[in-house]
């Protein structure tokens, strides 16, 4: 049987070499954690840096097949790779999804709809950016940035040059400011042969910057939860994609999607379908890596997937495991710091049965508390 590499050890990986393992094949990580969340799980590990070229060469005579779970490795490693296997999804589309600024480029270029953006390469271009834009806007890194890190609202011009100093690396881009109704976002698998399968339209809400929770389908008109799905759809094929990408985005107020990023890998706000689908998202994501045909990505039930951070949401384990009809998914992390991702809950519901606030928040039970969703409790911007 096949050995499926991974590049990464955190718990993307994980739960894709669940899913490799359902299917057959054995899993092979490169990570720097010989004990990590999916080292637990592999049949094997080389431990590494993603650009030592020795455990690169290592890894590359171990696997028959490479994808990546995680985007701030070297898009170089991932070229010299595919010398030696395929490499799903390629090099090619972590170097435009690693960088805001080609990854802006390169949908603009699409044709897809984005928030308004402007480069900051340096200094000087801080007020062409505010003028473009108004304020507040945010301005982000271009590389390196999750959960919310690495991005600051810039509220007034006289912020401007002190955000732009306190983030690191330049260049910067600046975004303005959406106004958003909710934030949306679309799983979308694409095949060896092309076939691409989109996942139902989630709504997510985050909470500090971190993804909280995730309703799926997502409450909005069939036509928007539609429109969403192309867009995902042109995405996956403008980028040659072979593999699962998650595709983050904004509704207006006015009924306009505008898309935020795209992560060419699996994705939190995806973990509801390993509940709630016959074959998730990693289901998928295997079977394109591998080159199997892609079954449609179909939903049996509605969901509501819950992230556990932190200590604070680790505290409540004992009656997570005790209430009926909360599914736990742990990564078997050592220790709960904060703003950590831990594990998830996924908790379904009958199709087409998703209850609205006071539903969800009755059925997240002890969790409601920590529960930093807009309409569910307080937020905190
Ligand atoms: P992730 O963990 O999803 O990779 P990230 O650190 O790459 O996150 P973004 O997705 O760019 O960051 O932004 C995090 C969150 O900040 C968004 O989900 C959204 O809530 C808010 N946000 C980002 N950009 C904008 C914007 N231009 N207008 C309004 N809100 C924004
Ligand atoms: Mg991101
Ligand atoms: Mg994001």
């Amino acid at each position: 049987n096949a050995v499926i590499g991974i590049v990464g050890g955190g718990q993307l990986g994980r739960m894709s070499a669940m899913a490799a393992a359902r299917l057959g094949y054995r899993t092979h990580i490169l990570t720097q954690d010989a004990s990590g969340p999916a080292a637990q799980v592999s049949d094997a590990i080389t431990l590494g840096a993603y650009d030592d070229p020795e455990a690169l060469e290592a890894f590359a005579r171990a696997v028959d097949v490479v994808t990546f779970e995680f985007e701030n490795i070297s898009a170089d490693a991932l070229d010299h790779l595919s010398r030696h296997c395929p490499v799903r999804p390629s090099g090619h589309i972590l170097r435009i999804s690693q960088d805001r600024l080609a990854e802006k480029t390169f949908l603009s270029q699409a044709g897809i709809p984005l928030a308004p953006w402007h480069a900051v390469q340096e200094r000087a271009d801080l007020h062409a950016a505010a003028e473009r834009l108004g304020l507040p806007l945010i301005l982000k890194t271009t590389r390196n940035g999750y959960d919310g890190k690495g991005q600051i609202r810039v509220h007034d011009a006289a912020e401007l040059e002190n955000a732009f100093d306190s983030l690191a690396p330049h260049p910067l881009v600046a975004e303005g400011m959406v106004d958003f109704a909710c934030e949306l976002s679309v799983m979308v698998a694409r095949g060896t042969d092309g076939t691409v399968r989109c996942f139902d339209t989630v709504q997510n809400h985050h909470w500090q910057g971190i993804l909280d929770l995730t309703l799926a389908p997502a409450p909005v008109m069939d036509a928007i939860a539609q429109d969403a799905r192309t867009l995902a759809t042109r995405i996956a094929q403008a980028l040659d994609l072979v593999g699962i990408m998650g595709v983050e985005m904004f509704l207006s107020r006015t009924g306009t999607l505008m898309v935020n990023e795209i992560a060419p890998r699996p994705h939190n706000s995806g973990h509801w379908t390993m509940d709630a689908c016959p074959q998730d998202q990693f289901d998928l994501h295997i079977r394109a890596v591998a080159g199997l045909p892609l079954p449609p990505a179909v939903r049996h039930s509605d969901a509501v997937m819950k992230n556990l951070v932190g200590p604070e949401d680790m505290a409540l384990w004992p009656d997570i495991v005790a209430t009926p009809g909360h599914i736990p998914h742990l990564y078997g992390k050592a220790q709960a710091l904060p703003g950590r991702k831990m594990g998830h809950v996924n908790l379904l519901f009958p199709f087409g049965g998703l209850p609205g606030e006071f539903g969800i928040r009755a059925a997240l039970g002890p969790l409601a508390t920590r529960c930093a969703a807009p309409d569910l409790a307080e937020q905190e911007s």
